[in-house]
């Protein structure tokens, strides 16, 4: 049986997390760092990157990559492995939000949102899994959203991508779990980050809705994400893939 110190140790790992420099981001890639992992954290904007990255001297590295550019994946991952080895976890966290009415969002916004969470993803995935296969394993971890489980109105779009993931993990889970590499979800439920407070805004009764619901009675905190990220990527969930865990409070089983 393993030691508790190592069941939830991520000692040696390399993690990639995009979205890294802010909010669930930046709060996996503090519990991971915290595990013992390093860490590259990808987005578009530097600053927050450099920030994040300052906090973590040698452990946590910042790139800009916009993971819309889905044909710069393979490079990037190349350089990523050239200058810190192979990442074992890839966290797919970058995403944008889309609040409006189902019949005024176009094909172009539509899209955008898809090629965020799901095309951009799928690039960095699918760079991944040879370099998985080649340390003996991996984990890879999506975060979805109560999007992915509930119907709320005004996210057509991000509905979409986040209801897509779910096949997306079950499928790599069947078609890679013989080779170690495991493939998992977390859908959080509403966590206080820039994202939610712009959703929010304006709009007191989704906010009194959530809350209602929630049967723990509080918004989530980003670190909350983070140790939900910890634990399906360390040893302890060695036997979990292509699941989706709910982070969320609660809210997906309340009344
Ligand atoms: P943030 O807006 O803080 O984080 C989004 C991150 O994604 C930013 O760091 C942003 O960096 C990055 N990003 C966006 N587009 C791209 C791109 N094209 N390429 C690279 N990076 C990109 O919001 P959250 O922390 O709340 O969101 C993180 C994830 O959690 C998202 O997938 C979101 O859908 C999900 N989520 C959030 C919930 C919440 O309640 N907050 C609930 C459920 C899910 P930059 O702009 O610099 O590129």
């Amino acid at each position: 049986m393993l030691a508790h110190s190592e069941a939830f140790s991520l000692q040696g790992s390399l993690a990639l997390v995009t979205g890294g420099g802010t909010g669930i981001g930046r709060a996996i890639t503090d519990a991971l760092v915290k595990a013992g992992a390093r860490v590259a954290v990808a987005g578009r904007r530097r600053e927050p990157l450099e920030e994040t990255a300052a906090v973590y001297p040698s452990k946590v590295f910042a790139y800009t990559y916009d993971v819309t550019q889905e044909q710069e994946a393979g490079n990037f991952l190349k350089r990523i492995q050239s200058e810190l080895g192979t990442p074992t976890i890839l966290v797919n966290n970058a995403g944008i939000h889309l609040k409006k009415k189902a019949e005024e969002v176009t094909a172009e916004e539509f899209r955008k949102v898809l090629d965020t969470h799901i095309v951009g993803a799928h690039a960095l995935t699918a760079a991944s899994i040879p370099l998985m296969r080649q340390a003996g394993g991996g984990s890879i971890l999506y975060i979805a959203s109560m999007a992915s489980l509930f119907g709320i109105p005004y996210v057509v779009a991000y509905a979409a991508a986040k209801s897509a993931m779910l096949g997306v993990i079950r499928t790599l889970a069947v078609e890679y779990g013989r080779e170690n590499i495991r493939v998992n979800a977390i859908a959080p439920g509403w966590i206080e980050t820039e994202m939610s407070r712009k959703a929010m805004e304006g709009d007191p009764e989704r906010k009194r809705k959530v809350l209602g619901r929630t049967p723990l009675g509080r918004f989530g905190s980003p670190e909350d994400i983070g140790w939900a990220a910890v634990y399906l990527c360390s040893p302890a969930a060695r036997f979990i893939t292509g699941t989706c865990l709910a982070v969320d409070g609660g809210i997906s089983i309340g009344f």
